[in-house]
């Protein structure tokens, strides 16, 4: 995850909740990705906090350092290094086409080139660790796909190298859309005020975020006609709790628009009250989130650096 932002529940639906369920059956890499994060202007001072933040959100929602490696991005200068080798081998045309790119610079005046490079820096993070599986949310999916591209164009050109990767996507959360307008994914950068539920959001203001969702002039939940932000929160409602379909229609269906609300945001509070207080557990503690991270680093750094070195060989570099 980027260190930008606030994360919200569609990046804990969409990623953080699937890692902690996973984490016990592959040998996992969660990276905090701060050189991603600096494809636009970030003040230096808080994007040394964010790295903290992120870390310690991802211990408070489960993810276990005595079995994963937690590390950020930057700690570890392979990842920077094979970028560059990945870049020689991708055609811009490929890098152009990207949904994300296009969307961000449509919004900058001048586009750095960082932003064009983005998603090859992604796939350097993925592919230095030979990732059989990359558990994301759905709005990455085309940038995996590219990883794949990429992956199979250095091996046909330099022989087998990189494994081929995977992407898991949750079966309920890989979208979570927007509470203030359900057409659009919910976003850390977006600045509507009622549009996301931060993931360290005081109780009463994710009980008044909920209560304000935008839903349509229904008067009661129907799952076979509902419109897209009735479905939005039901399917909340269903990431956060894990029920079943047929649970999901048989306790909403007929129910009043105020009374989804309140649930959803009953369950929402029920998720993350506790998980708020493991964060502040943790964060108490400075000197032991980064150590956390040094010896995330230090633990994935070998990898790294082998994969650095065959791809240094395949393509005939000094070594
Ligand atoms: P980012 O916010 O770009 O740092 O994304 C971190 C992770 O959260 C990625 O795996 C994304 O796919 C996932 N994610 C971000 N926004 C959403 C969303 N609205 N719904 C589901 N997953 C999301």
């Amino acid at each position: 995850m980027q260190p930008t932002g606030n994360l919200h529940i569609g990046n804990y639906l969409g990623a953080l909740k699937n890692w902690v369920r996973i984490q016990h059956d592959y040998e996992c890499i969660f990276c905090i990705v701060d050189l991603h994060a600096v494809t636009v202007y970030q003040e230096p001072a808080e994007l040394r906090a964010k790295i903290r933040e992120i870390a310690a959100l991802y211990l408070a929602a489960g993810i276990d350092p005595k079995v994963c490696a937690i590390m950020v991005q930057s700690a570890v200068p392979a990842h920077t290094e094979l970028a560059w080798m990945l870049t020689c081998v991708t055609p811009v045309g490929w890098l152009e086409r990207m949904t994300q790119y296009k969307m961000k610079a449509a919004k900058q005046e001048s586009v750095g080139d960082g932003l064009l490079q983005y998603p090859v820096l992604m796939a350097a993070d993925i592919l230095l660790y030979q990732a059989g599986i990359v558990p994301v949310g759905d709005d990455q999916s085309q940038h995996l796909e590219l990883t794949r591209d990429i992956a199979q164009r250095f091996n046909s050109l330099y022989g087998e190298t990189f494994v081929v990767p995977g992407t898991s996507l949750p079966t309920v959360g890989a979208r979570v859309m927007g509470l203030d307008d359900p057409t659009a994914k919910m976003s850390k950068s977006a600045t509507g005020a009622n549009h996301a539920v931060a993931l360290l959001d005081p109780p009463a203001k994710i009980r008044k975020t909920i209560m304000r969702a935008t839903t349509d002039s229904e008067p009661a939940v129907d799952c076979a006609t509902a419109g897209p932000g009735v479905l939005n929160l039901l399917s909340i409602y269903q990431a956060f709790s894990g029920v079943s379909d047929d649970e999901i229609k048989s306790t909403f269906n007929g129910l009043r628009y105020g009374d989804l609300k309140k649930k959803v945001a009953d369950i929402v509070v029920e998720h993350l009250e506790p998980f708020q207080q493991r964060y502040r557990e943790i964060t108490a503690d400075p000197a032991y989130l980064d150590g956390i991270l040094r010896e995330g680093a230090e633990r994935v750094a070998p990898i790294a650096d082998s994969t650095v070195r065959l791809v240094k060989e395949r393509m005939g570099l000094y070594t």
